[in-house]
C-alpha cells in the first residue's frame, strides 16, 4: 500500500468518527427535547423505547469508534492492512469497504466458523443443562 492510499484510509477513519461524534451529539440533543416535551404515560413509555435504543446505538458506535481508533494506531504503527491472524497484506478492496477490519476474509471467515461452533458447542450444553 502507497502512502497516498494510507492517507486516503486516515482521512476516511478520522472522518467516521467525527460523524459517530456528532450523530452521537445530536442523538442526545432531540432526546432531551423528546424527554422535556414527554407529558403523557403513552409519550413516557415512547421515550423509554428510545432511550433503550439510543443506549443499544451508543454501545455499537463505541465499539465502532474503538475498532477505528485501533484502526489508526495500525496506520501510525505501519501494521495498518495486515491481517493480524496471517500476517498477509489485507486486499485494497476489502479494506475500502470496511477499513476497521484486522483480518483477510479468509481468517476471517474461518475465525466465524469458530465462533459459531463455540456458540453452538454452548448452546448444546444450555440445553442439556
Ligand atoms: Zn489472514
Amino acid at each position: 500500500m502507497n502512502a497516498k492510499q494510507i492517507n486516503s484510509f486516515r482521512k476516511q477513519l478520522v472522518n467516521e468518527i467525527a460523524r459517530l461524534s456528532l450523530n452521537q451529539a445530536m442523538a442526545e440533543m432531540r432526546l432531551a427535547g423528546d424527554a422535556e416535551t414527554a407529558s403523557d404515560i403513552i409519550d413516557k413509555a415512547a421515550l423509554e423505547e428510545r432511550i433503550n435504543f439510543a443506549f443499544r446505538m451508543r454501545e455499537r458506535e463505541r465499539l465502532l469508534s474503538r475498532k477505528i481508533k485501533r484502526a489508526l494506531v495500525r496506520i501510525e504503527e505501519g501494521t495498518f492492512g495486515i491481517c493480524q491472524g496471517c500476517g498477509e497484506d489485507i486486499p485494497i478492496a476489502r479494506l475500502k469497504a470496511r477499513p476497521v477490519t484486522d483480518y483477510c476474509l479468509d481468517c476471517k471467515t474461518r475465525m466465524e466458523a469458530r465462533e459459531r461452533a463455540f456458540e453452538s458447542g454452548r448452546m448444546g450444553v444450555l440445553e442439556a443443562g
